[in-house]
């Protein structure tokens, strides 16, 4: 085993239950803290007997007391339907649990990787976003509890990096898509794929022609985990997404191709300020990290068409 504690925040999400099957693999001593808001013991069982994974149910936004070396701070539900559901909690997760773990971090003097998210360039106005561009962000809307709690997030990070002298990466990752999503999280990818899997509409919002651009997770947890191992001079914000951009309409007839479905297609209203276009540059991520997506759309999805046939057979 490592020498290195690695606390992940958030670990029995999406995300994070492939970053923690990724580190228990990679022998560190991985700690996975979550709440089960949006995260699931399904996507983490086949870590438990591992004897360097350990469970802890605990909420973030109370303090927590634990040795670690490394922190990847996860812990934030991501899906507008479920960061929306609660957007007080979502403000709380973000910020509470920001300044709970950057004071463990600074207790400890253990390095800390915030998980930022391209929402904090709002609605762009800079096409393709890079990390200078400070974003068109409403402060006061629907998806402001996340966009405003990351953003904070972010300032925490560099405000204790400043004043406090700790070791902070901040990635902000782009659409990511695989297996262990949620099947009701109301995201593109996995709303698409159930619905084409049980012959039901397929639900475009608006028109279809907002864009998105989308990584498979093998391809971002590499990423996270590049940027938590790299020199501490260089500490980001650093984007992470796969700089492919397709039409919303585009990814539903992939999806529709790949699943041999005959959904149709059925169109919504769009949800206000869903952002209208939306592709990482990813030149920092290159240079710094030597770092780039190596996974195709269309393999990313089959893997993941794969997963829900028989998350969908178990249900
Ligand atoms: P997810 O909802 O699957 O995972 C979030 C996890 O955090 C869940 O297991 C949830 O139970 C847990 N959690 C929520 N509130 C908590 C709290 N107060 N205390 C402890 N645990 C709590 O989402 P995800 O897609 O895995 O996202 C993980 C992180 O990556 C989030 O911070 C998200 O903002 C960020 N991110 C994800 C994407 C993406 O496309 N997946 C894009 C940008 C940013
Ligand atoms: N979307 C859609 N149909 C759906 C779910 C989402 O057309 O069933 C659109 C949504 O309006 C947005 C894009 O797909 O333009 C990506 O949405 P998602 O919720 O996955 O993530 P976002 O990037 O908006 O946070």
């Amino acid at each position: 085993m490592r020498d290195d504690a690695v606390l992940v925040t958030g670990g029995a999400g999406f995300l994070g239950s492939h970053l923690c099957t990724r580190l228990v693999r990679e022998k560190y001593d991985v700690l996975c803290v979550d709440n089960f808001y949006t995260g699931t013991k399904r996507n983490i069982a086949g870590l438990l007997d591992a004897a360097n994974f350990e469970l802890m149910r605990h909420d973030v936004t109370f303090s927590l007391y634990v040795e670690v070396d490394q922190i990847y701070n996860l812990a934030c539900p991501a899906s507008p339907v479920h960061y929306q559901f609660d957007p007080v909690q979502t403000t709380k997760t973000s910020v509470h649990g920001a300044i709970n773990m950057l004071g463990l971090a600074k207790r400890v003097k253990a390095r800390i990787l915030q998980a930022s998210t391209s929402e904090v360039y709002g609605d762009p106005v800079v096409h393709p976003q890079k990390e200078d561009y400070w974003g068109h962000v409403n402060p006061v809307g629907l998806r402001s509890c996340y966009d405003e709690g990351k953003r904070c997030a972010e300032t925490l990070m560099f405000d204790y990096y400043r004043q406090h002298a700790l070791e902070i990466k901040v990635a902000r990752i782009f659409n990511t898509y695989g297996p262990n999503m949620h099947p009701n999280d109301g995201r593109v990818i996995s709303n698409f794929i159930v619905q084409a899997l049980k012959g039901e509409p397929i639900t475009l919002y608006g028109d279809g022609s907002q864009t998105r651009s989308f990584c498979y997770v093998d391809d971002l947890i590499d990423g996270l985990i590049r940027l938590m191992l790299s020199p501490a001079d260089f500490i980001g914000p650093v984007n992470l997404g796969n700089p492919g951009e397709y039409t919303i309409r585009q990814l539903a007839e992939e999806v529709l191709r790949l699943t041999g479905s005959r959904s149709k297609l059925t169109f919504k209203p769009l949800p206000s300020d869903d952002p209208v276009r939306r592709c990482p540059d990813i030149t920092l991520a290159q240079s710094q990290l030597n770092w780039k997506p190596t996974v195709p759309l269309e393999d990313g999805l089959k893997e993941t068409i794969a997963y829900f046939r028989v998350l969908l057979e178990e249900s």
